[in-house]
């Protein structure tokens, strides 16, 4: 109960313009460097080359969602290229992860699929591949009709999410299969009506393996995303069980700072681990999010702060 009103504070909080003002203002970087591998592009690279040497690929993500003048947008694509191109140059083990509100949903989707249609192609002439993250859940239907047009039109080279929190997600992940996605298949880290996501965890985490299978036993390639050592674990012995090797159709992936015992864990087994690291200046709504996933987080951060 304490955990289910400390979340939804959190996510609350998240979306609060004044308090993400005070705190990239005032608040220093709190307890935020925890989960995110630099302010600048610059800081972020050494990072990636550490996460490499480590046997890890990296999906690499410019903080900063929710603009509101297509402006904005232009400039969040620019940013997008520079990372690409020093991914390329630099022959970095990382891909691309961003938020279509970054790059124009919220005004207008035309403008989103123009702008996410122009990074995916230059990607692809990089060899690189870029994910569509999911955000909230009147996000879902444009991001999926974006993912189909793309697809459609030979736009091959980028995936979506599903949220297992929500109740549409098997049924989205059914219409997919067609296509031979690539997915990745997270539990879901908005603030979600009982209308329309599965309030209880034991709920969630059900519907979480129901698509694990789903997704493994299809054709595509599935990024099981989460930090749950049960699903985990799951996965490893359904695919055993099917004779589905992880090389080509699945990987695990995790939050940068989010159980990097674990990661390194996996890596030991020779299973495929891709760590999502993000970067950049705009970090509040992410760090809410990371800290109403656990929060026991809060106690670590505010350790950490009177430590100093
Ligand atoms: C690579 C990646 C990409 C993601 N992309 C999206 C996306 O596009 N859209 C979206 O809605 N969500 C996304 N998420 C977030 C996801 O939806 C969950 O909110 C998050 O992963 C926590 O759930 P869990 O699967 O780890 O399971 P849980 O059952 O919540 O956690 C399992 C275990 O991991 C620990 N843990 C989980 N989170 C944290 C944390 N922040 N700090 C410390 N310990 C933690 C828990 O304490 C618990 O022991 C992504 C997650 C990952 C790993």
């Amino acid at each position: 109960m304490f955990a289910a009103v400390a979340r939804a504070l959190l996510l609350a909080s998240s979306r609060n313009a004044s308090l993400n003002r005070f705190a990239l203002t005032h608040g220093g970087r709190l307890g935020a460097r925890r989960f995110v591998a630099g302010e600048s592009l610059d800081a972020f690279v050494p990072v990636v080359r550490e996460l490499n040497a480590a046997g890890f690929t990296v999906a690499s993500g410019i903080l900063g969602e929710g603009v509101s003048t297509e402006a904005e947008t232009e400039a969040v694509c620019a940013e997008y290229r520079t990372l690409l191109d020093r991914i390329a140059d630099e022959r970095l083990g990382a891909n691309v992860a961003l938020k279509l509100t970054h790059l124009g949903l919220a005004i207008d989707e035309g403008l989103a699929l123009r702008n996410v249609r122009g990074l995916v192609e230059y990607a692809a002439e990089r060899g690189i591949f870029v994910r569509m993250d999911m955000e909230e859940s009147a996000c879902v239907e444009p991001t999926l009709h974006i993912y189909r047009t793309m697809r459609s039109i030979g736009v091959d080279n980028t995936g979506v999410v599903l949220q297992a929190y929500l109740y549409r997600a098997m049924g989205d992940l059914e219409a997919l299969l067609a296509v031979r996605p690539n997915v990745r298949l997270v539990k879901g880290a908005y603030l979600e009506s009982a209308a329309v996501a599965f309030p209880r965890k034991r709920d969630v985490d059900r519907n979480y393996k129901a698509l694990i299978e789903r997704a493994l036993a299809a054709d595509g390639f599935t990024a099981i995303a989460t930090h749950d050592e049960d699903a985990i674990r799951h996965t490893i012995e359904f695919a055993r069980s099917h004779g589905i090797a992880a090389r080509g159709r699945f990987e695990f992936q995790m939050l940068y700072g989010v159980r990097p015992a674990l990661q390194r864990r996996l890596i030991a087994e020779e299973y495929p681990v891709r760590v999502a690291a993000p970067f950049g200046g705009s970090w509040f709504p992410y760090f809410m999010r990371r800290l109403a996933e656990r929060p026991a987080n809060v106690a670590f951060i505010l350790g950490s702060m009177l430590r100093r």
